[in-house]
C-alpha cells in the first residue's frame, strides 16, 4: 500500500514519502512537529514579506543559458524573501538546492519529468527539480516559470518548518481518500505561498493584469492539488498579501480545499 502511493506520489508536484527534517542551527527555535506544526507554525506569524523587489531578467528564445541565469535570479529573490520569514518566525533557514534540467533525470524521489509534475520538491535530496519545457524555452516572455519555482519552494519551506514531515506521519497508514485530502492542504497551501510570495514582488515585476490572468486561467484541478476554483482561490489570497499567515489550509474549511 505504501509503495503504490509512492509510485503514485512519482506524479505528484510534491512527493510526500519520506520525511525531511530540518536540522536545527544557532538559536533558532526546534522546528515544530505534530499537528501544532500544521495549523500553529511560527512561519504563519511573520507577516508581509520584507523583501519586495525582484526584478525578472531577460531571457532569449531556445537560450537555456539565459533562462538558467534568469531562474537563478529568482532564486536569490526567493532565497532574500523566505530567509527573512524564517529569520522573523525563528526557524533554522538553510538555501534549497536546485536543478534546472532540460531533459530526464532520476532525483531522490524517482524519475522526473512525470505526468502532471511542472516541477518537483523532493524532501528526500532537499532538491528542487525544475524542467524547462519546450514551449516556455520558445517563449521568453512566459510567466509559468516563475509561478512554478515560486511554488516549489513553497514545499521547501513546508519541509523546513515541520509540515511536511508531519503530514507524511498522520498519512503513514491512511486511506487514498485521507491521503488525497490531505495532499490538497499541501499542495493549495504551496499555491498560496507561491502566491504571496508573487503578490509582494509584483510591482517590481512590469507585468500587468493579462499575465496574473492568463495564470489563473492554466489552472486546471486534480483530486491531489484540488479543484480549479480551489487553486484560483488559495493563489489569489496569497497574492492579496499579508504573508504566509494567510496560506494556512490546515485549518480551513474541507469546502475551501476541495
Ligand atoms: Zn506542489
Amino acid at each position: 500500500m505504501r509503495k503504490s502511493l509512492i509510485a503514485l506520489l512519482m506524479g505528484l508536484i510534491v512527493s510526500l514519502p519520506l520525511s525531511g527534517t530540518a536540522a536545527a542551527s544557532g538559536s533558532a527555535r526546534p522546528v515544530p512537529s505534530g499537528k501544532a506544526a500544521l495549523t500553529k507554525n511560527p512561519i504563519y506569524t511573520t507577516g508581509e514579506f520584507d523583501f519586495t523587489e525582484c526584478k525578472e531578467l531577460d531571457r532569449r528564445p531556445d537560450d537555456v543559458d539565459s533562462y538558467k541565469i534568469y531562474l537563478d535570479h529568482l532564486m536569490d529573490c526567493l532565497n532574500l524573501s523566505w530567509g527573512e520569514e524564517f529569520k522573523q518566525a525563528g526557524l533554522p533557514f538553510a538555501k534549497p538546492k536546485v536543478r534546472f534540467i532540460t531533459s530526464a533525470v532520476k532525483t531522490g524521489c524517482g524519475k522526473y519529468p512525470a505526468p502532471y509534475a511542472a516541477g518537483v520538491y523532493c524532501p528526500v535530496d532537499k532538491t528542487m527539480w525544475i524542467l524547462i519545457y519546450k514551449n516556455q524555452l520558445a517563449d521568453p516572455s512566459e510567466f509559468e516559470l516563475f509561478q512554478v519555482i515560486a511554488h516549489e519552494y513553497g514545499h521547501f519551506v513546508q519541509d523546513r518548518v515541520g509540515i511536511l514531515p508531519a503530514v507524511d506521519k498522520i498519512t503513514r497508514k491512511a486511506s487514498k481518500a485521507t491521503y488525497f485530502a490531505w495532499s490538497r492542504r499541501i499542495e493549495l497551501q504551496a499555491e498560496c505561498f507561491s502566491g504571496a510570495f508573487i503578490g509582494s514582488v509584483w510591482h517590481s515585476l512590469g507585468r500587468d493584469q493579462f499575465d496574473w490572468d492568463d495564470l489563473l486561467d492554466m489552472k486546471y484541478g486534480d483530486v491531489l492539488h484540488g479543484k480549479a476554483k480551489s487553486i484560483r482561490y488559495w493563489l489569489k489570497r496569497g497574492w492579496n498579501g499579508n504573508g504566509p499567515g494567510v496560506c494556512n489550509t490546515f485549518t480551513a474549511p474541507a469546502s475551501k480545499v476541495a
